[in-house]
């Protein structure tokens, strides 16, 4: 058994102030795998500090040189990406298909970051005035635990590009996957106090990080209740915040899609990541006159689909990541139920075989109210929920009927046809007949999906602070 007692601040790993335990499970097997030893108020505010110290010399750093330091990160993160996808398998129950993705993500943020950066003018004339852009300050990352060092890995990057200095707060359920982390930053040999790492619990580390006068930023992905938590905390000392929350992001297929093409896909990135994916298209619109045979096709799709062990190469959803959410999903697929939609296949219980872990049945419901529940939460699941509608201007009406606004999908064979939809759907990123990724477009949510974008140079102007020189 792993015992996890390291935070790392000032370069330097220590032994965190805090003392409380926290045991890491397995999800796969619900067998107990480590233990980690949880920083309190006083880590945090020492990380703060060294951070606070750093962003002096740091802050003044030129483009070449946080393209070096980009580099340095880059290739130590590389050279581990074996074990960042083995410590995602074990320790949050990602498929290998998930967390080889994954790792790349947060091997590429850095040469992403590097060409924004490249690319990036820090002074500009607006008007008759100079224009510089200015590194906000001491930035707190904290993030959730579903892909939890791609979110650390594009936050630091971003920071990094910047000249922010940075204070991490990763969920404590992924310590395992900070560990490793943690030790590929430090081989990178940053200068002391530009990142430091503290394990611990929202309402502790996360609150000092909200409450702290000497963060000026918070980069937040996480739920969108404990967003706005952060959002009302960050408000006392005008901290800028961007928020990347959750989602309820619909597919639409319209009429004339191939739908022997569109609806296995749609099943399949409805359980990206197990279910448990922000972006996931959780809510299928499809024309209520070709629902028969949308039904026969989601059913086969979900048939095909592997739920079991994270680490065979074939499994596309692994278990949910804690016995909670596996609890979560159950009550919602019990909800769906008694709101009356039909059960097309999957539903409550393991799948058989599968007991002593999280696993939940691919799930789907058909014949589903926007208004009912399943429609409206994120349940965080492998579960869909196939929606009928009458004609376009109602699946827009639909689509847009939630308090999300993170991603949306539309299947089309007209392009043209589907980019007039797009324009009329309130979602940050939209994706045509295809699941894709763009690491320069921005990304975040309208409505409640959260605040702000990140990657390329949206995400970098979110960490500068414009200075107008009228002269
Ligand atoms: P969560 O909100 O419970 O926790 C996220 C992080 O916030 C964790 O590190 C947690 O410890 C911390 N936290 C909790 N309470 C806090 C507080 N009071 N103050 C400060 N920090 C606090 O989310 P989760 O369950 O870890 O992750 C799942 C959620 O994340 C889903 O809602 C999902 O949609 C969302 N998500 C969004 C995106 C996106 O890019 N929009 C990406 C991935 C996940």
């Amino acid at each position: 058994m792993k015992k996890i007692h390291q935070i790392y601040i000032n370069g330097e790993f220590l032994t965190p102030h805090g003392t409380e335990t926290f045991d890491l499970i397995n999800p796969t097997t619900n067998q107990k795998i480590g233990e980690v030893v949880l920083g309190d108020e006083e880590d945090t505010k020492a990380a703060i500090a060294a951070a606070k110290e750093a962003f002096k010399t740091f802050s003044k750093t030129t483009k070449e040189e946080r393209i070096a330091y980009l580099e340095k990160l880059h290739a130590a993160v590389s050279k581990r990406e074996n074990d960042l996808v083995k410590v995602m398998v074990e320790e949050y129950g990602g498929t290998l298909q998930f967390c080889k993705m994954s790792a790349q993500n947060a091997i590429t943020a850095f040469p992403t970051m590097i060409e924004t950066l490249r690319n990036f003018n820090f002074e500009k004339t607006v008007g008759h005035s100079k224009v510089r852009l200015e590194s906000l300050g001491v930035v707190g990352i904290i993030t959730p635990w579903n892909a939890s060092n791609g979110f650390i890995c594009s936050k630091l990057a971003t920071a990094i590009a910047a000249g922010c200095t940075a204070v991490i707060k990763p969920s404590e359920m992924s310590a395992q996957q900070t560990q490793l982390i943690m030790k590929c930053f430090h081989e990178a040999g940053l200068p002391k106090g530009v990142f430091n790492i503290v394990n611990g619990l929202g309402n502790v580390v996360g609150a000092e990080i909200t409450r702290h006068k000497d963060i000026a930023k918070i980069s937040f992905t996480g739920s969108t209740v404990t967003g706005k938590t952060i959002a009302k905390g960050a408000i006392d000392t005008m901290k800028r915040v961007t928020l990347e929350l959750g989602g309820k992001s619909p597919n639409i297929i319209l009429d004339d899609a191939n739908l022997s093409e569109a609806i296995p896909l749609a099943v399949f990135g409805a359980y990206m990541n197990n279910g448990q994916a922000c972006i996931a298209p959780t809510r299928l619109l499809v024309p209520e006159n070709k629902l028969d045979e949308v039904n026969i096709l989601a059913k086969a799709a979900a048939q095909n689909i592997k739920v079991g062990n994270p680490a065979n190469e074939d499994t596309n959803v692994g278990p949910m990541v804690s016995q909670k959410q596996f609890e979560r999903v159950q009550n919602y697929i019990k909800i769906g139920q008694e709101e009356g939609a039909t059960l097309l296949v999957g539903g409550e219980g393991k799948p058989e075989g599968l007991e002593d872990g999280n696993f939940v049945k691919a799930t789907i419901f058909t014949n589903v109210r926007n208004d009912m529940r399943i429609a409206q939460e994120e349940i965080f699941g492998p579960v869909l929920s196939i929606i009928p509608y009458k004609n376009e201007a109602d699946a827009i009406a639909i689509a847009n009927d939630t308090t999300y606004g993170l991603a949306a999908y539309i299947s089309s064979s007209n392009k043209e046809r589907a980019e007039k939809v797009a324009a009329q759907i309130d979602a940050g990123r939209i994706c045509i007949n295809k699941f894709t990724h763009d690491p320069q477009a921005p990304f975040g949510g309208f409505k409640q999906s959260g605040i702000g974008r990140e990657f390329g140079v949206y995400g970098l102007e979110a960490y500068l602070e414009p200075k107008a020189i009228l002269e």
